[in-house]
């Protein structure tokens, strides 16, 4: 078995990951992969603090036709596309920094490759996610080594931030603008892909407010989030999504298809994601729609589609579509599932909407054992925790 090891520590640094794992097929194939730890980043002794950034580490384990040498040219290839320049001071903060930990049994001690890697006996993080491989050297310093922060990259997890006062588990409680911008923050440092805003709550019987008002509530949040990460709105009209576009938010959740012709082929002009919902039980309608939103512009990977739980459903039927998950996966595009907290749960249980994370998590791990590629909840935190200790005691 050949070991690589995968680190960034600047920029989305869980994306630069997921980008890197993705780039080795032509060359790599993976067989199993480590969780991502967070660490401090090991600075030479005369390092300015401005290269200060702390380290996500994971580990991968596969197998590769490439010898040493021609695996470490195709490395630094790979790290040229995702950003890094070529000419690198030592110890300076990257994208991506790709290394070859193990191959085989293989030991090279030249002026380019020194294999086992030099620093694996240095750096107590990769002999901790080695030894969770089942592999590397036995060593005290695996028993001690504790990451600052822990999360996979599978399944994404798309964080919710509601910004308003009436929303069905969490109203009110990121409604002020500073609150907004902290939870934002939060689900961000907890290892969400996306946030999503939400401006409008669109629960059972909901009173709707006009666009204007919705742009209102975001415009705030939105100034002092710039910079961070991946931003997404679920909306219905026009009008917010052309604010959001104009504010390079790259993931649209359109909940009632009603989106005008022209802004979603500005979205696909963006190159945004595009969430499109089903409302009711037709899956035979997503295929309809998939080739109205291709012909319009949007690719497949970016056409994300969802069951629609809570919406135009019986609370039997959203535990059905659930249950039929895979035929949507069947359909060829992403899927995400936004389950969380919603009222079907009180098919099951007798906790009120702002207490159902554990039947969230529950239905989480269901969706994420059918290989989902999204996940749509509040609790970013416990979601990462949660799957962390899964993947961990899975190999
Ligand atoms: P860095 O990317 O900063 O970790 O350092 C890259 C340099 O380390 C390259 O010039 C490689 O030739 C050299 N190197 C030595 N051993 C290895 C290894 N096992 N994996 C990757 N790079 C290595």
């Amino acid at each position: 078995m050949i070991y690589l090891s995968l680190g960034s520590n600047i920029g989305d640094r869980l994306a630069y990951l997921r980008q890197a794992v993705a780039e080795l097929v032509d060359f790599f194939t993976v067989c199993k992969s480590s969780v991502v730890f967070e660490t401090k980043a090991v600075l030479p002794i005369d390092a300015p603090a401005s290269w200060d950034h702390s380290y996500y580490n994971m580990v991968v384990a596969g197998e590769s036709l490439c010898s040493p040498e021609a695996l470490l040219y195709r490395l630094q290839e790979v790290e040229c596309r995702i950003g890094r320049p070529k000419e690198h001071i030592l110890g300076s903060p990257r994208v991506i920094d790709l290394d070859i930990l193990l191959y085989h049994n293989v030991k090279i001690d030249s002026d380019a490759l020194t294999i086992p890697h030099k620093e694996l006996k240095n750096r107590s993080f990769f002999q901790s996610l080695l030894a969770m491989m089942g592999a590397g050297p036995d060593n005290a310093m695996v028993e001690t080594y504790t990451p600052l922060r822990s999360f996979v990259l599978e399944p994404k997890i798309v964080g919710i931030v509601n910004v308003t006062p009436d929303s069905f588990s969490d109203g009110g409680c990121f409604f002020a603008p500073e609150s907004a911008v902290k939870q934002v923050q939060d689900v961000y440092t907890a290892g969400a892909t996306i946030v999503e805003f939400g401006a409008q709550s669109t629960h059972p019987g909901y009173t709707e407010i006009p666009p204007q008002e919705e742009i209102a509530r975001l415009a705030p949040v939105v100034e002092m989030c710039q910079g961070i990460g991946c931003l997404g709105i679920d909306t219905y009209f026009d009008e917010v999504v052309d604010y959001a576009l104009k504010n390079s938010f790259l993931w649209i959740n359109d909940i009632k298809a009603r989106l005008q012709k022209q802004t979603i082929k500005k979205i696909a002009d963006h190159g945004a994601k595009l969430v499109t919902m089903l409302y009711g039980m037709d899956i035979k309608w997503l295929e309809g729609r998939i080739q109205y939103l291709i012909n319009l512009g949007l690719c497949r990977e970016n056409i994300i589609l969802d069951p629609g739980v809570g919406f135009g459903k019986t609370k039997q039927e959203n535990i059905a579509i659930i249950q039929k998950l895979s035929q949507l996966q069947e359909l060829g595009c992403p899927v995400m599932l936004a389950h969380a907290r919603k009222s079907f749960m009180a098919r099951f249980s007798s906790h009120s909407a702002a207490e159902r994370d554990i039947e969230t998590l529950a239905v989480s791990q269901f969706a994420a054992c059918l290989g989902i590629d999204y996940l749509r909840v509040h609790n970013v935190q416990e979601h990462m925790r949660f799957f962390v200790a899964g993947h961990c005691v899975a190999f």
